[in-house]
């Protein structure tokens, strides 16, 4: 098919948290963009703000099944799966198919349209990690049955089947190891830990600490890790193995929740429950090889992250409840 110099670009996963951000950057840097969502846990409002922009498409269609796509496509971002361990625990043999077949999907579209693929892989792939920081050297710590494993193992067989494609079928593909990321357009019922505590201390509900919080996460703002993805897709062929992409800052869960009480003048409780079965005790990213390959380091700090998270949930809180007055 005959390309033009306008990149058409598939963003899988495009309705979700960071697709939605992903596609906005896409649309203002001049691309065709079709986003590919089955709605299983993003939601259209994400895409509200340039839904009708000429350039902008979206398709309804979950990525397990096959998908061809009758004009020309340069670009494929695969991003269609659930991050939260609450949503992707939900029904792991779907959250399985979604990365490995839904891979697979894209791959073979990749292959017929002589298109790049980048995939969103992620942190998880290290499991509970035996070593801090994580490099991408390090083969992982993961229970193969635990109820992460949906997630982590369907991450890793996806980047195996992509290593496969690149090496017999010659595909041009490149994977981001995405470490914790957060921001505004997550949804308030996400579940994940920066959403949970700031909807918490915003409702002045009791925040749940999982196990004591001494746990520890990096936290990566949206805006540094989307940039971080396009640096990825544009890169060398060269950069076909793994790139650590994430803020190497590490806080402990504790402190992330001290941090939000603290920005939100918020009265909420901290309660303590089970620490849930595998839940990696250490996490933060080793980015050497995404400075050196990319020229990218992120710029966005946990406390302007998290105030600006804060406002955007805050903003959306008080909209709501200026439409139950109505
Ligand atoms: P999200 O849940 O907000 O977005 C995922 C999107 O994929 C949603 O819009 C969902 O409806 C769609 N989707 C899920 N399964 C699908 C399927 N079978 N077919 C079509 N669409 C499907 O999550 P997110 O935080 O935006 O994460 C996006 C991607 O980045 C995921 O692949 C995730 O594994 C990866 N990632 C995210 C983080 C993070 O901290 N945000 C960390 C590591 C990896
Ligand atoms: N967590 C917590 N309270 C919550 C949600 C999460 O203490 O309401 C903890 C969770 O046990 C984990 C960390 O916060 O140690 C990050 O959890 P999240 O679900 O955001 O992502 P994960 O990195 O575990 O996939």
């Amino acid at each position: 098919m005959l390309k033009t110099s306008q990149k058409t670009v598939v963003v899988t996963g495009g309705s979700g948290f960071l697709g939605s951000w992903l596609c906005e950057r896409l649309l203002g840097d001049g691309c065709r963009v079709i986003c590919i969502d089955s709605l299983i846990s993003g939601r259209l409002e994400n895409n509200k703000t340039y839904s009708g922009h000429p350039n902008f498409s979206f398709k309804e269609h979950d990525v397990i099944n096959p998908i061809t796509i009758n004009e020309p496509v340069d670009e494929i971002y695969n991003l269609a799966c659930p991050a939260s361990p609450v949503r992707y625990q939900a029904d792991p043999i779907h959250t399985f198919k979604t990365s490995v077949i839904g891979v697979m999907n894209m791959l073979e579209l990749a292959e017929s349209h002589g298109a790049r693929l980048l995939q969103a892989s992620t942190s998880e792939v290290y499991g509970d990690p035996a070593f801090n920081p994580q490099t991408e050297t390090y083969f992982g710590n993961v229970n193969v049955y635990g109820p992460r494993a949906c997630y982590d193992e369907g991450k890793r067989g996806a980047e195996t089947l992509i290593h496969d494609y690149h090496q017999e079928r010659n595909v041009d593909t490149r994977i981001a190891r995405i470490f914790n990321t957060y921001g505004p357009r997550m949804r308030q019922d996400d579940g994940r830990v920066v959403s949970n505590f700031i909807i918490g201390a915003l409702q002045g509900r009791d925040i749940t600490i999982y196990g004591r919080g001494t746990q520890t996460r990096s936290f990566c703002f949206h805006e540094d890790l989307i940039g971080g993805l396009m640096l990825l897709m544009a890169s060398s062929p060269e950069t076909h193995h793994p790139v650590n992409l994430g803020n190497p800052e590490e806080y402990s869960v504790l402190d992330l929740a001290e941090r939000v009480l603290r920005m939100t003048g918020s009265k909420s409780r901290l309660v303590y429950c089970d620490l849930p079965v595998d839940d990696p005790q250490i996490r933060r990213p080793d980015i050497t090889s995404a400075k050196q390959k990319l020229g990218w380091t992120p710029k966005i700090g946990i406390e302007e992250g998290l105030e600006r998270t804060i406002a955007h949930f805050q903003r959306q809180l008080e909209g709501q409840s200026m439409s139950e007055l109505i």
